[in-house]
C-alpha cells in the first residue's frame, strides 16, 4: 500500500460537480471580489460556529495581524503563546511591532495555562492560544487568567473550525478567533484563505475595513489598512465544502476512534485523546499527533512501508528556530515533545483499511500481533 500524508487532489475530486457547478456561476457573472458568495459564506460559517460576524480574509495568518491590530496590540506590548505552533502566530505578533513570549504545553499538546500564568508582566496585553491538531484548549482556564489579568484572548483556531470545548467553538471565546482555509486544513479552499470570527460590533467594523483598504462601505478611507479580501470564488468554493463539513468532522472522529482501537495497547506510543474520553472536549482531528518511542525510526519504517508521516512545523517549535532573533524560552516539555511527536495520515480521504493497514506496520515495528 502507499499511503502519501495527504491527498491534495481529493479537495476538489471529492466534489467535483457541485464545486465546479458553483465556480462557474460566479466566472460567468464576473463576481469576483466582495459579491453575494462572500457574504453567504461569512453568514453560513458564522451560524456554523455559533459566532455574531465572520470576516472572510486572504490567509490565516493576515487574520491572526489584523485581529491583533484591531485590539490595539503594539510596540511595548507582550503577547503569550505556546512555542508549539506555527510561525505564523509568532510573526502575527511580530510584524505589529509587539513581543512575542514563548511559553511551554501541556500533555495534550496544547498551551499550558499555568506557563501562560507564569509568563505574564505588567506589558502583557492578550493570550494567542493555538488550537492545535483540531482541539479547543481548557478555554475556562485560559478565560479566568485573562479576566483576573485584564488580558485578551485571540484565538489562533487555524486547525479547529467546529472544534468545541464546553459546547463552544474554537474561535469564538475571545476578542476574535482565527481559521485558515489553506488547503490541508480541515475545511480546505484550493489557495490561501482564511477567516475571523468576532461576536463585537466595533471589532466587525473595523476589521472588515483593515481587510478592505481601510474603506468603510462608501468606499471612503477612514483608516490605514490593507488588501487581505477572501475572493468570491473561493467563498463559492467553500459555501460548497460547507455543506458536507459535518459529515467531514465526524469522518475524522470515526479515523481516530480506529487509530485508538489499533494503537492504544501499545506501551511505546502516547495517543491523542479518544474521540468521546472526555465529555467537555469535541475534537475534530485536523491532525493526529502521537508520541513515540524511537520515533525516528519508527517513521522510516513506516515510510519503507509506503506510508508518509510528518512532524509538525518540519520539526521546530518556534522558539528553536535559530534565525529570528528571539530571546531564549525555557520550554521543556516542548523540547521533550518534539524528541517523540509526529503526524500520522489523518484526512477524509483516508479509508478503514488504510488506517488498519497502518496500524499494522506501527505493531509490526514494536514486535506486536
Ligand atoms: C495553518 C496555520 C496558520 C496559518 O494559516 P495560513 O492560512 O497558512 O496563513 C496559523 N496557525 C496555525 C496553527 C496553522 O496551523
Amino acid at each position: 500500500m502507499q499511503i502519501p500524508f495527504f491527498r491534495y487532489g481529493h479537495v476538489f475530486g471529492q466534489q467535483r460537480e457541485g464545486i465546479l457547478a458553483s465556480m462557474i456561476k460566479v466566472m460567468d457573472r464576473g463576481a469576483f471580489i466582495l459579491q453575494d458568495e462572500l457574504k453567504q459564506f461569512e453568514q453560513q460559517v458564522a451560524a456554523f460556529a455559533g459566532a455574531k460576524y465572520a470576516i472572510g480574509m486572504a490567509n490565516g495568518t493576515d487574520t491572526l495581524f489584523l485581529a491583533l491590530r484591531a485590539a490595539g496590540v503594539g510596540a511595548g506590548d507582550e503577547v503569550i503563546l505556546a512555542s508549539h505552533t506555527y510561525i505564523a502566530t509568532a510573526a502575527a505578533v511580530h510584524f505589529n511591532g509587539a513581543t512575542p513570549v514563548l511559553v511551554d504545553c501541556g500533555p495534550d499538546h496544547l498551551i499550558d495555562p499555568a506557563a501562560v500564568e507564569a509568563a505574564i508582566t505588567p506589558r502583557t496585553k492578550a493570550i494567542m492560544p493555538t488550537q492545535l491538531n483540531g482541539r479547543t484548549c481548557d478555554m475556562d482556564r485560559l478565560q479566568a487568567i485573562a479576566s483576573k489579568h485584564g488580558l485578551l484572548i485571540i484565538e489562533d483556531a487555524a486547525q479547529a473550525l467546529g472544534s468545541k470545548f464546553k459546547g463552544k467553538c474554537a474561535g469564538t471565546f475571545g476578542f476574535a478567533g482565527s481559521i485558515s482555509l489553506y488547503p490541508a486544513k480541515v475545511l480546505g479552499c484550493f489557495g490561501d484563505g482564511g477567516l475571523l470570527f468576532t461576536n463585537d460590533d466595533k471589532t466587525y467594523a473595523a476589521l472588515r475595513q483593515l481587510r478592505d483598504h481601510g474603506r468603510n462601505d462608501d468606499g471612503l478611507v477612514v483608516r490605514w489598512g490593507m488588501n487581505s479580501r477572501l475572493d468570491n470564488l473561493h467563498a463559492a468554493i467553500l459555501l460548497e465544502k460547507l455543506k458536507i463539513y459535518p459529515q467531514e468532522m465526524e469522518r475524522r472522529r470515526a479515523l481516530a476512534a480506529l487509530y485508538t482501537a489499533g494503537l492504544s495497547d501499545l506501551e511505546d506510543m502516547t495517543l491523542p485523546p479518544a474521540p468521546d474520553s472526555d465529555p467537555r472536549h469535541y475534537d475534530i482531528f485536523q491532525n493526529y499527533e502521537v508520541e513515540a518511542g524511537r520515533r525516528d525510526a519508527l517513521r522510516a519504517h513506516l515510510a519503507e512501508n509506503g506510508v508518509r508521516t510528518i512532524i509538525q512545523w518540519a520539526g521546530t517549535p518556534v522558539h528553536q528556530f535559530k534565525d529570528l532573533g528571539l530571546p531564549k524560552f525555557n520550554v521543556p516539555a516542548t523540547d521533550r515533545l518534539f524528541q517523540r511527536c509526529f503526524l500520522l495520515p489523518m484526512n477524509t480521504s483516508l479509508t478503514d483499511a488504510e488506517v488498519a493497514y497502518i496500524c499494522e506496520v506501527i505493531r509490526k515495528f514494536y514486535g506486536r500481533k
